[in-house]
C-alpha cells in the first residue's frame, strides 16, 4: 500500500477496548436513534413511525473514563444514557430474524451526548443537527462487551445518575423499536459495515450538566460509567 503516497498520516483508527480481552473494537460510523423509548402515555400509542436518525464521526468516541470535556458553544450540555450496538458482520437490507445471531458483535453502554441549545435551534429553523450532536467527545463509551459474554440485553436496567442523584432509568424492553428493528430498519437505508455502532436511543429524564458534575450510568449486565465533566472552555479558548 506505500503506493498510495498519502501528503500526510491518516488519521488514526478509533477503537474501544474489549472487555476481558487485549484485542480492540475498530470503531466505523456512529449511527444513533432519536426518541425511541416512552417519554410520555401517549409515546407507546404513536410509536408506529421509526425514529429520526442521525451520525456522529467516530472521532467523537472514546473510552469513558476520567474527564469529560465541556464542549465550547453551549449554555445547556445534556446527558442522554443509551445502550449501544457494535456491528460485527455488515449487510444490507438485513432481515430481523438474523439480526442478533449473525451482525452483531457486541454491546456497549454509550452517552448521546447533546448540545441542546444548539438542537433546539436547528429544531427551529430547519437545520442540521451535526452542531448539537456531532462534536469532539461527544460520544463516551464503556468498553465492548462481546454478545458470547453479555447476551442480548432485553429486560437489563439502564440508567444515569448525576452527583448521585438518579436522572435516567428504564429498561431495555421499554424500546419502542428494538434492536432488531433498528437493524433492519437501517440497513434497509444504508449498508451497515463492520465497527458501526448503534446509539438506540435515550430513556426520559435527559438534563443538563455542570462543570464537575460526577456522571455514573450503566446497563446492568452490561457495564458501567464513571466520568466527571470537565471546567467550561472560557471565552478566549473557543
Ligand atoms: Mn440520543
Amino acid at each position: 500500500m506505500t503506493s498510495q503516497n498519502l501528503i500526510f498520516p491518516a488519521q488514526a483508527q478509533v477503537v474501544l477496548p474489549v472487555q476481558g480481552s487485549d484485542q480492540s473494537f475498530p470503531v466505523g460510523r456512529v449511527f444513533c436513534i432519536g426518541r425511541n423509548y416512552p417519554w410520555s402515555p401517549d409515546d407507546r400509542n404513536s410509536s408506529s413511525e421509526f425514529p429520526s436518525w442521525f451520525m456522529k464521526p467516530n472521532s467523537a468516541v472514546f473510552l469513558a473514563e476520567g474527564v469529560l470535556p465541556f464542549p465550547p458553544s453551549t449554555d445547556d450540555f445534556c446527558h442522554e444514557v443509551e445502550l449501544v450496538v457494535g456491528i460485527g458482520k455488515g449487510g444490507f437490507n438485513i432481515r430481523r430474524e438474523q439480526a442478533e445471531s449473525q451482525h452483531i458483535w457486541g454491546y456497549t453502554v454509550g452517552l448521546d451526548l447533546t448540545r441542546r441549545d444548539l438542537q433546539k435551534l436547528a429544531k427551529a429553523h430547519g437545520g442540521p443537527w451535526e452542531p448539537s450532536k456531532a462534536f469532539d467527545a461527544s460520544a463516551p463509551c464503556s468498553p465492548m462487551v462481546p454478545v458470547k459474554v453479555c447476551d442480548h440485553p432485553r429486560h437489563n436496567a439502564i440508567w444515569l445518575n448525576v452527583n448521585q442523584e438518579e436522572r435516567q432509568r428504564a429498561v431495555i424492553a421499554d424500546l419502542l423499536f428494538d434492536v432488531p428493528d433498528l437493524i433492519a430498519t437501517l440497513s434497509r437505508s444504508v449498508t451497515l459495515l463492520p465497527g458501526d455502532l448503534i446509539f438506540t436511543g435515550t430513556p426520559v429524564g435527559v438534563g443538563a450538566l455542570q462543570a464537575n458534575d460526577h456522571i455514573q450510568a450503566g446497563i446492568s449486565g452490561l457495564g458501567e460509567i464513571s466520568i466527571r465533566v470537565g471546567p467550561r472552555p472560557t471565552p478566549s479558548s473557543i
